[in-house]
């Protein structure tokens, strides 16, 4: 059933035609979005080529050299050397000051935190303004003052809004003592901000009779709950209990959604709710079609879902031939379409699928001008896809199955790289525990049980060996390998960090090389996840890396970081026949997974 009421005169549309405003001053999205300087505490200290000991020293820095930050990766900072380059500094050997220009300030220390994937910054408080930048989910920025539901925030090279239903706030020098607070009947009048929701962002939150902490308690609150806001006092919110009691919620702890206008980005799985224009009762039944124009521009696009022997397979059509790019993001698993030149039109913002592979599929505009329509799987159960287009590429079909390991693997050679070899130990644990014995015990055990399944397998060393890098990957290219897997664990300054990636070669700007990152991406995401599945630990994502092994190699190659040695727990887990069995067993699988999906 069309969404759109058929006596909806056509003359009318002019109406819905965006007006957009222009940026006087262009801020590129390529722009580096530096808002940070990383100040040597340390003397002499390495610059990494990739945020782990595990990469190569570029070179170092000395005590006192102030370095702007362009990316950080858990305590390590991706930071701009004297000399041009950029490298990788732990964050313990730094000190992170905020930079902002002469004449600006903050407002009051306040800063929000990007909490959805590819949020719009916009040169100027709303969405009929341009974009001039796209931050994503995690980066913080200062917010320099507000208008309306939009934050005006300091991007560390300019500034830009950022609409308030797609950040999290806090403050960066909380009250020691708790706030004296004005009562609540000088607030604003309840329900003059209708239409909002404070969505709670803390785990248990408390709620309290007044604005401030001082105020009694009155109840609490839990993650991922949505209170219809009333009012609002300073930084705290009147808010509409679940009981149907009121009481007020602190501004930090909580996320707004605005019902109006609509979340312009694909929204969050967390804050989708009934409450949202587009979620409620227009979802795309399952097996059932939909034929949606776009009211926008006339162009029509269409979601079809199909359940087909435990495949869900989704079937994507517009009136128009557009481009697709589809990429995986984990933790959680999902899959990410990108329909480049098509807009959203009005396909609902999320669709329940809940099937044994998809749970839900999520549609927003990415980008307009050109029009970028992002469909986001939500993933369940390990599940794999497969897109394809039809040849006036007027329509997409995307399959998401589980992948079933079938046939053997006979007729494939796969070569297994223990990760260094005496004299270079790797990295240690506090208990002494050794990289390249790890790596080349794993090696072992992952051989005994590919050959068990009739794979051949050359071994990049057998024993404890130096062999250099370059010969790492061409005794691999020699031997005719299929694939190539390179065993490592993990190591960081900070203790406290642990878990599982994988990596891949990330082309070093070389584009020639694409068919074989993209299987390498493939064989990653079988092996990560079945690694996860094996080893319980933390999902570190795959990620892609200059690495000599896998640049070299002239197949699909994958470097695997099981655990983190430096981490206590996981050294304990890196010990034992049990972990080295299951990390064994989750390659193999990985790897039988993916010679089955070559093969469908
Ligand atoms: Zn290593």
């Amino acid at each position: 059933m069309p969404f759109r009421n058929s006596s909806f005169p056509v003359t009318r549309t002019w109406i819905l035609i965006p007006v957009f405003f222009f940026c006087l001053i262009l801020l590129g999205p390529g722009r580096s979005m530096a808002e940070e300087t990383a100040v040597v505490t340390g003397n002499a200290i390495n610059v990494r080529t990739g945020p782990s000991l595990d990469f190569t020293v570029l070179t170092i820095v000395n005590q006192g050299d102030r370095l702007p930050v362009l990316d950080k990766f858990y305590n390590w900072y991706y930071v701009n050397l004297p000399s041009g380059a950029n490298g990788w500094v732990s964050g313990g050997m730094v000190r992170i000051e905020q930079t902002m220009p002469p004449g600006l300030s903050a407002d009051d220390g306040l800063t929000v935190m990007i909490n959805a994937d590819g949020v719009n910054i916009r040169c100027g408080p709303g969405t009929t303004y341009d974009i001039v930048a796209r931050a994503s989910y995690g980066q913080r920025y200062p917010v320099m003052e507000t208008s309306g539901d939009w934050y005006k925030v300091w991007l560390g090279t300019g500034t830009g809004w950022v609409a308030n239903w797609l950040v999290a706030r806090n403050k960066n020098t909380p009250a020691a003592s708790p706030q004296v607070s004005p009562p609540p009947s000088s607030s604003q009048p309840a329900g003059q901000s209708g239409g909002k929701f404070a969505v709670v962002t803390g785990s248990q939150v408390n709620i309290r009779n007044g604005p401030g902490t001082a105020n009694a308690l009155a109840g609490n609150v839990n993650k991922g709950d949505e209170l219809p806001v009333l009012g609002q006092n300073g930084e705290w919110y009147q808010v509409k209990l679940p009981s149907g009691k009121t009481g007020w919620v602190a501004g930090w702890l909580v996320a707004l959604k605005t019902t109006t206008p609509a979340a312009e980005q694909v929204p969050p799985a967390s804050s989708v709710g009934s409450a949202g224009p587009q979620a409620g009762g227009s979802d795309v039944s399952r097996g059932g079609e939909e034929r949606i124009p776009d009211v926008q521009s006339g162009k029509a696009l269409t979601l079809q879902v199909k359940e087909i022997n435990g495949e869900t397979r989704v079937d994507v059509v517009a009136d128009l031939s557009f481009e697709c790019d589809a990429f995986t993001l984990s933790g959680p698993d999902r899959l990410v379409v990108d329909l480049k030149g098509v807009a959203k039109g009005e396909l609902p913002a999320k669709t329940d699928v809940n099937s044994k592979t998809v749970k839900q599929i999520r549609v927003g505009q990415y980008q307009r001008e050109p029009d970028i329509t992002r469909l986001v799987f939500d993933l369940s159960g390990g599940a794999q896809y497969l897109t394809s287009q039809s040849e006036d590429k007027k329509s997409l079909t995307v399959e998401t199955y589980i992948p079933t390991i079938s046939g053997s693997y006979a007729g494939t050679t796969i070569a297994i790289d223990a990760g260094h070899g005496s004299p270079d130990p790797g990295a240690m644990g506090k208990n002494g525990t050794k990289e390249k014995d790890v790596t080349l015990d794993i090696a072992k055990r992952t051989k005994k049980l590919l050959e068990a399944k009739g794979a051949r397998v050359i071994m990049v060393r057998s024993g404890d060996a130096e062999v250099g890098l370059e010969e790492r990957a061409e005794r691999a290219n020699r031997a005719g390998a299929d694939l190539f897997v390179s065993i490592h664990v993990n190591a960081h300054t900070d203790p406290s960090i642990g878990g599982t990636m994988t990596y891949i070669y990330n082309g070093n700007g070389n584009s020639t090389d694409t068919t074989r990152i993209k299987e390498s991406d493939k064989l990653a995401r079988y092996v990560q996840a079945e690694l996860l599945k094996n080893l319980g630990l933390r999902d570190g994502g795959i990620r892609s890396a200059n690495f000599v092994v896998l640049r070299c190699a002239k197949m699909p190659a994958i470097l695997a970081e099981l655990a983190f040695i430096s981490n206590a727990a996981e050294e304990r887990l890196i010990k034992t026949d049990n972990f080295r069995n299951k990390s064994a067993e989750a390659i193999v699988n990985g790897i039988g997974y993916y010679i089955s999906g070559k093969k469908r």
